[in-house]
């Protein structure tokens, strides 16, 4: 389902939604994951290759000390191909991949890398950055590779204590205290993540406070041919096909000769076979009930194969108020539809906008037998 389509729908509507509690209306916005930012374009030192990176803080531009690089970027590969350290960084690449996400991206997780031996060239003042892979950056969000910023970014900050990078102060506190790291200590506890401040060390742009810096530097960037800005969503389309029994079977059909083939609309809806045998060893049950899985094109008539997913449980749970208010006992009564609409407005706000299905099947139990005018639902 193309959701990412409707992100900036979903996110601006949902400032309607006033009887809803924060806590949902957070999470939701979270979700989407909405951030202002610029992309900006690092290219690749002694190659032909360019890097680029999306960031929301771009008054720390000057502060870049080495890059963060996914390990399942498409051009780490190219990076490090024919480098002393290929070997070790591949090693890596395999390690990364094995663990979880959601692990890689915790906070509190122990953040580790490796030296791809490559270097990019940073945009404005020409330098040379160490880029690393790192286990904390996914391909998932933003471009899959990161600016790191270790005097004001806390993961960073980290990630550059443990492995002795650079740490570079650019954005100075109101009260004017950071001291940048000597060499051997290091006199910062923790980066400096606020938007308060002067920049320092960032060229034409030191003197200005942080948030003005954002935009100063943004606009220049764009106007060099360096980057631009750019609107980045968390959001991503939904698949919605699951390999277990029960659910709604995905009405599409594989024809050698047609292909992709929707079932017929005269044809729905498609019942599950009662034939299947559970045996555990996982994929979809469905694939092993030939009397299901083998059918007839409406195409070309020759024979063709069902899809054998079935569809997500919140595909079920919110078709089937649609289809309640089609039943037979609604059929020549607009009131009884009414009503069964109401219900389930109320029991949105009173769930939570989670899964319904429980709470509107009590509901509808009685609720067209036994009508109840006005009882405030
Ligand atoms: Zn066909």
């Amino acid at each position: 389902m193309r959701i990412t389509a409707y992100a900036e729908e979903l996110l601006s509507e949902s400032d309607r939604l006033t009887g809803w509690p924060q806590r949902v209306l957070v999470m939701q916005k979270n979700w989407i994951g909405k951030s202002r930012g610029v992309e900006i374009v690092f290219p690749v030192a002694d190659r032909s290759e360019k890097l680029s990176i999306f960031t929301t803080r771009p008054d720390t531009l000057y502060g870049v000390t080495f890059m963060s690089i996914a390990a399942e970027h498409p051009l780490l590969p190219v990076l490090i191909s024919g480098r002393p350290e290929e070997a070790a960084v591949r090693t890596f690449i395999e390690k990364v991949k094995g663990q979880d996400k959601t692990v890689r991206t915790a906070l509190n997780q122990e953040k580790e890398g490796v030296f791809t031996g490559a270097h990019a060239i940073h945009p404005i003042t020409g330098e040379r950055i160490p880029i690393w892979v790192a286990n904390f950056v996914l391909m998932d969000y933003g471009t899959g590779i990161v600016m790191a910023v270790p005097a004001h970014d806390q993961r960073d900050f980290e990630f550059a204590r443990k492995y002795h990078l650079p740490i570079r102060i650019v954005i100075q506190n109101p009260s004017g205290t950071l001291t940048e790291p000597a060499e051997s200590t290091h006199r910062l506890a923790a980066a400096y993540t606020e938007e308060a401040g002067t920049l320092v060390n960032s060229g034409p742009f030191s003197g200005l406070p942080p948030l003005e810096a954002q935009s100063a530097i943004a606009r220049f960037v764009e106007e060099k041919g360096l980057g631009k800005e750019k609107i980045h969503y968390r959001l991503r389309d939904w698949g919605v096909s699951r390999q277990r029994y029960w659910g709604t079977p995905i009405p599409m059909l594989y024809c050698e000769r047609c292909g992709v083939v929707p079932v017929p609309e005269s044809d729905l809806p498609i019942a599950l076979p009662e034939d299947v045998p559970f045996t555990g060893k996982g994929g979809s049950p469905l694939s092993e009930s030939p009397s299901f899985l083998n059918t007839i094109c409406p195409k070309c008539g020759k024979p063709a194969r069902r899809e054998t997913d079935t569809m997500d449980t919140f595909v079920d749970s919110s078709w089937y108020l649609c289809a309640l208010l089609r039943s037979r006992q609604c059929r020549g009564d607009g009131r009884c539809a009414h009503r069964l609409l109401d219900a389930g407005r109320s029991i949105h706000r009173r769930h939570r906008a989670r899964d319904s299905a429980s709470a509107l099947l009590a509901v509808l139990d009685q609720g067209d037998a036994r009508p109840r005018p006005d009882q405030g639902r």
